[in-house]
C-alpha cells in the first residue's frame, strides 16, 4: 500500500490582516457577534460550509480574496474594531463593588467535566451536561472568575448521525482534525509537545496536553493517542461515553490523574476543585494520594482538606443514570493507589457504596468527600436529597446539604444576532459581562412590539433557509426524503406556527408523546385556519435501541402520512442546529417524565430568544413559568401509571395547542402582528434573561461555594494548618464519644395532647450527659416545624453544668396554627466551620 507523509501548510495572511489569526485562535470569536460577522464577511458561504470555524475558513480562502481584503478599508476598520474589543474583553476585571465576584486571582478553581460544548467545531460533547460546562467556562471568562477547565480530547468524539430511509439511525465516527481548529498542544521547555506521565497498575501511561482558549479561561484537554502509549492505552480517549466499563474507568482515571500532573507541570495551584458530575470523582483519590504520600498528611487530615475544597454538582435524578462500576474492576485498576493511602481497599470502598448494592458509585464517593454539593434546579435538589437520603441517616431530609443552584445559559452564545442588535440598542451591552444585573432586564419590556416581532420573523426565515439547506445536503448521503427531494426546498412556512423539539433522544424525554393520538395530531397539523408545524432533532446514544426507535417513529409518521413538509426531522443535532432552532421556532416543547429532567437548558435558550416554552413543570421550568410567559404541562403529574400519565399529558398538549397556543398565535392586529403573543415573547425574554443566564448561576456558585470554600481553606491552612489539626482532633473526639452522650431529662413545656394558641411561648429545658465532649463542640437545638414545609431551628442556651451533666434551656414562640411538630437534637459543631453527619435526636427510632 502506498502511504503519504502528512504535513501542514499555514495560510499566508497579508501583514495587515495578521490580527485575524489571533482572533481565530480564541473561542471568544465564536460567541461575539461582531467577531462572527467579521469572519463571515471574508466568505459567508465557506464560513457556513466549514462549521463557522474561522481557522478552517482562513485555510480555504483563495489568495486573491486576501488581496482584496487587504485593500478593503472597511474590512480593515472592522477588524481593528473587533480586535480592540477583544483586547478590552480580555482585560476586564471588575472590582467587587463594580459587580465583581469578590474572588481574588489566588482563588483558582479547577473545573472537571467529561464533556465540553463550546462550539460545533469541537465535537467533544453529547448533550446538556457538556453545554453547561462550556457555558460555565465562557461565563467565568466574562466575569473574571479565575477558573481553569480540565477534560479529555476525544479522537473521534461523539458520533455523527444520519437517518436511513426507514428512519433508523446510522452512526458514523469521523476522526477529528485538530490542526485546523482553535486548539493547540502545549509545549515543554524544548519546544516539544508537553507530555505528562502517571501510573496505572504500576505501568507508565502518558498524556499529551492541549489547550483551548475560552476568552480568558484555559481549557486543558488530555489526549492518550501518542507514541509513548501502548496500542491499547492509545485508544483510551477515542470516544466520549464508551459503553465498555473498563475503558470508561481508564478514561476517568486518565482525567483525574492526568489533570493533576498537568497542574504540577504548569505550576497551577487550585484552591477549589469543582467536579461536574461523578465522572471525575477519582480526583478525590488522586488528591488523597498526593496529600498523604507526598505531603505526609494523615488520612483524616487529607480527607478534611479534600472535603473543604471540593464542589460537587450532581445532574442525574435517577439512581440508574448515575455512574457506578463493578467493584472488582475498580479494585483491579485502583487497589494499589488506594492501599497507598494506608487503608484497605475494602475499607475505602465503603465510601462509594450504597446499601444493598455492591457497586462502586462515583457520585457517592463525590458526596462523601465534598462539603459543597448541589443539584441543578430547586426541584432537582429536592429530588436529590431524597435519592441520596441513605447517605445522611441522621439528617432531617430538608437539611441534607445538597443545595440548589439552577443552571443558566451563556447569553452571547445563545442569543440570536437579530436579538443581539435589539439588546445592544435597548439594554446596552453590560449584559456581556454581567447579565446577573436584574434591573437592566426591565428595559426589555420597553422594546416596541413591532421590532420584537420583526426580529423574530427574520430569524425564523433564516432558520428555515438553514434547515432546507441541511436537508438538501443530507440527501446527498442518505435516501431518507430522497423520493421527495424536490420538496426539501419547500419544507416549513414562516407564516405558520412552528413548534420545536430538539434534545438527546433519551426515552424519559418522550419525544413521541405527541404521536399518542395520531388522528388528532394530523388534524392539528392540517387545520386549514390554524396550521401547526413541528421540527425535531436529536441523537440517541448508539447503545440505546429504545431511543433510536423513537426517531424511527417520528420519521415514519411523517412519511406514512405525507407530512414531511410540516413534520420535519433534522439529522445530526449539534450546537449549530440547536442555535438555529432555539432562536427560530415559535414554541419550544419539552415533555419529559417528571422529575427526570434535572434542569434542562434548551428551554432557557429558547425563552431568552422569545421562543415560548411549552413544558412539563420539571427541572428549571417551575421556577420560571407563569401564564404570561409560556405554558405548563402537568395533567399527569400525580399519576403513577405511566400509560395513563402519557395519555393525560398528550391530551393536555393537544388541548393547549388547539385552544390556546394556535388561536393566540393566529390572532393578529390590522398590521398582521399577534400583539398578545408578542407580549408573551417580551415577558419570556425578560423572565428568562433575568434569572437563567450563566452569570446569575456563576454568582450563585461564587456566593454559595467558591467564596466560602476559599475562606475555609484559608482558615484551615493558616498558621501551619493549626485549625486543620484542631478539626481532626474534634472529629476524633466526637466519633469516639458520640454513643456516650444522652438526653438525661427533657421538658418540652408541652403537656400530653396539649393545645396551644398562636403567639404563646413554650419553654424547652433539657439535661444532657455530654460524656467527655467539650460543650463548645455541641449545639443543642429545637427543630420546630410549623407548616408542612416550614421549620425553624432554635438554639438552646447552656444554663448549668454539674460534672458531665449539662442543662440547656430556650423559648419557642408558637406561630401559625394547625398540627405542628417539634424535636430536640444535639449536633457536633466546630466554630461554625465544621459539622459532622452525626445528629442525636430526642425522638428517634432505633437505627437499623
Ligand atoms: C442545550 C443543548 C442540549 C440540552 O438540552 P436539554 O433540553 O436540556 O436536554 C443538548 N444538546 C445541545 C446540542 C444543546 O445545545
Amino acid at each position: 500500500m502506498i502511504e503519504f507523509k502528512e504535513f501542514y501548510v499555514k495560510p499566508q495572511l497579508p501583514e495587515k490582516l495578521k490580527k485575524l489569526n489571533e482572533l481565530a485562535q480564541n473561542i471568544w470569536s465564536t460567541w461575539d457577534s461582531d467577531a462572527y460577522r467579521l469572519f463571515s464577511r471574508i466568505d459567508p458561504k465557506l464560513f457556513r460550509k466549514y462549521n463557522h470555524n474561522p481557522i478552517k475558513l482562513m485555510e480555504k480562502v483563495p489568495q486573491s480574496r486576501w488581496q482584496e481584503l487587504e485593500n478593503d478599508k472597511g474590512f480593515i476598520h472592522e477588524m481593528e474594531t473587533v480586535y480592540k474589543m477583544f483586547i478590552a474583553y480580555l482585560s476586564f476585571h471588575p472590582e467587587k463593588n463594580q459587580g465583581g465576584t469578590g474572588l481574588t486571582k489566588d482563588d483558582v478553581i479547577a473545573y472537571f467535566s467529561m464533556e465540553y460544548g463550546l462550539h460545533e467545531l469541537l465535537p467533544i460533547y453529547s448533550g446538556g451536561l457538556g453545554i453547561l460546562s462550556g457555558d460555565h467556562l465562557k461565563g467565568s471568562s466574562d466575569m473574571g472568575i479565575p477558573l481553569i477547565g480540565f477534560g479529555l480530547l476525544y479522537r473521534v468524539g461523539y458520533f455523527s448521525q444520519r437517518i436511513d430511509t426507514d428512519g433508523s439511525q446510522l452512526a458514523s465516527y469521523p476522526e477529528n482534525d485538530w490542526i485546523s481548529k482553535p486548539i493547540k498542544t502545549l509545549k515543554d521547555e524544548n519546544g516539544k509537545d508537553l507530555v505528562v506521565k502517571f501510573q496505572i497498575r504500576g505501568e507508565d501511561i502518558f498524556a499529551k496536553v492541549w489547550e483551548v482558549k475560552v476568552g480568558n479561561v484555559s481549557l486543558y484537554l488530555l489526549d492518550s493517542n501518542i507514541e509513548e502509549n501502548n496500542q491499547f492505552y492509545k485508544t483510551i480517549t477515542d470516544d466520549l461515553y464508551v459503553a465498555d466499563q473498563a475503558k470508561r474507568i481508564l478514561q476517568e482515571i486518565f482525567l483525574a490523574y492526568g489533570s493533576i500532573e498537568v497542574m504540577k507541570k504548569l505550576n497551577i495551584k487550585p484552591k477549589i476543585f469543582h467536579l461536574n458530575e461523578g465522572h471525575s470523582a477519582f480526583l478525590i483519590i488522586k488528591r488523597l494520594n498526593d496529600l498523604i504520600n507526598e505531603q505526609k498528611f494523615t488520612f483524616e487530615e487529607a480527607s478534611e482538606i479534600v472535603k473543604s475544597s471540593t464542589v460537587f454538582t450532581t445532574h442525574t435524578p435517577v439512581p440508574a443514570g448515575n455512574e457506578r462500576f463493578d467493584m472488582n474492576l475498580i479494585e483491579y485498576f485502583l487497589k494499589d493507589k488506594i492501599e497507598a493511602l494506608g487503608i484497605s481497599f475494602a475499607e475505602f470502598s465503603e465510601y462509594a457504596k450504597l446499601q444493598n448494592s455492591n457497586f462502586f458509585w462515583m457520585p457517592v464517593l463525590a458526596i462523601k468527600f465534598s462539603d459543597y454539593i448541589n443539584g441543578v434546579s430547586k426541584l432537582h435538589s429536592k429530588v436529590s436529597k431524597k435519592m441520596w437520603q441513605e447517605l445522611f441517616p441522621d439528617y432531617f431530609i430538608d437539611e441534607i446539604p445538597i443545595k440548589a443552584i439552577t443552571n443558566g445559559v451563556h447569553i452571547q452564545t445563545w442569543l440570536s444576532r437579530t436579538n443581539t442588535r435589539l439588546f445592544d440598542r435597548y439594554i446596552g451591552n453590560d449584559y456581556k459581562h454581567m447579565s446577573g444585573n436584574k434591573k437592566m432586564w426591565e428595559n426589555v419590556l420597553e422594546i416596541p412590539n413591532i421590532e420584537i416581532w420583526e426580529a423574530h420573523q427574520r430569524r425564523k426565515e433564516q432558520m428555515i433557509g438553514f434547515l432546507r439547506e441541511r436537508l438538501i445536503k443530507s440527501l446527498i448521503y442518505t435516501p431518507y426524503f430522497s423520493q421527495k427531494s424536490g420538496k426539501a426546498n419547500n419544507i416549513l412556512n414562516h407564516n405558520k406556527l412552528i413548534i420545536g423539539f430538539a434534545r438527546r433522544f433519551a426515552t424519559y424525554k418522550r419525544a413521541t408523546l405527541i404521536l399518542k393520538d395520531p388522528e388528532r395530531l394530523i388534524k392539528i397539523l392540517k387545520n386549514p385556519k390554524m396550521p401547526v408545524q413541528f421540527i425535531f432533532a436529536g441523537k440517541a446514544h448508539p447503545a440505546d435501541n429504545d431511543g433510536q426507535d423513537l426517531i424511527r417513529k417520528i420519521v415514519e409518521f411523517a412519511q406514512n402520512n405525507n407530512l414531511e413538509d410540516k413534520f420535519v426531522f433534522i439529522e445530526d443535532y449539534d450546537m449549530n442546529i440547536a442555535r438555529h432552532i432555539v432562536q427560530g421556532v415559535d414554541v419550544w416543547l419539552n415533555n419529559p417524565i417528571k422529575p427526570n429532567e434535572a434542569s434542562g437548558t434548551s428551554g432557557m435558550k429558547a425563552g431568552l430568544n422569545g421562543v415560548l416554552n411549552f413544558s412539563v413543570l420539571d427541572g428549571w421550568w417551575p421556577e420560571c413559568y407563569n401564564p404570561k410567559n409560556g405554558w405548563a404541562i402537568n395533567a399527569g403529574e400525580n399519576v403513577e401509571n405511566q400509560e395513563i400519565r402519557d395519555k393525560l399529558e398528550a391530551n393536555q398538549i393537544y388541548d393547549l395547542i388547539e385552544n390556546e397556543i394556535a388561536p393566540l398565535y393566529y390572532t393578529r392586529d390590522k398590521n398582521g402582528i399577534p400583539m398578545q403573543w408578542v407580549n408573551m415573547i417580551k415577558q419570556s425574554i425578560y423572565d428568562v434573561g433575568k434569572n437563567f443566564n450563566i452569570h446569575r448561576m456563576l454568582n450563585d456558585y461564587c456566593e454559595k461555594f467558591y467564596i466560602p470554600a476559599s475562606k475555609k481553606i484559608n482558615t484551615i491552612t493558616a498558621d501551619n494548618y493549626k485549625k486543620l489539626k484542631e478539626i481532626t482532633k474534634f472529629d476524633k473526639t466526637i466519633y469516639e464519644n458520640w454513643d456516650k452522650i444522652n438526653f438525661v431529662k427533657v421538658n418540652l413545656g408541652l403537656e400530653e395532647n396539649s393545645v396551644l394558641s398562636s403567639g404563646e411561648t413554650v419553654t424547652v429545658k433539657t439535661e444532657i450527659d455530654v460524656a467527655n465532649i467539650d460543650t463548645q463542640y455541641l449545639k443543642v437545638e429545637v427543630m420546630y416545624r410549623y407548616n408542612r414545609n416550614d421549620y425553624s431551628i432554635i438554639p438552646l442556651e447552656m444554663v448549668g453544668k454539674k460534672d458531665s451533666i449539662v442543662s440547656y434551656s430556650g423559648n419557642i414562640q408558637v406561630k401559625s396554627s394547625g398540627k405542628q411538630f417539634i424535636n430536640l437534637r444535639i449536633r457536633p459543631d466546630f466554630e461554625n466551620i465544621k459539622t459532622l453527619p452525626k445528629v442525636k435526636w430526642y425522638f428517634q427510632t432505633e437505627a437499623k
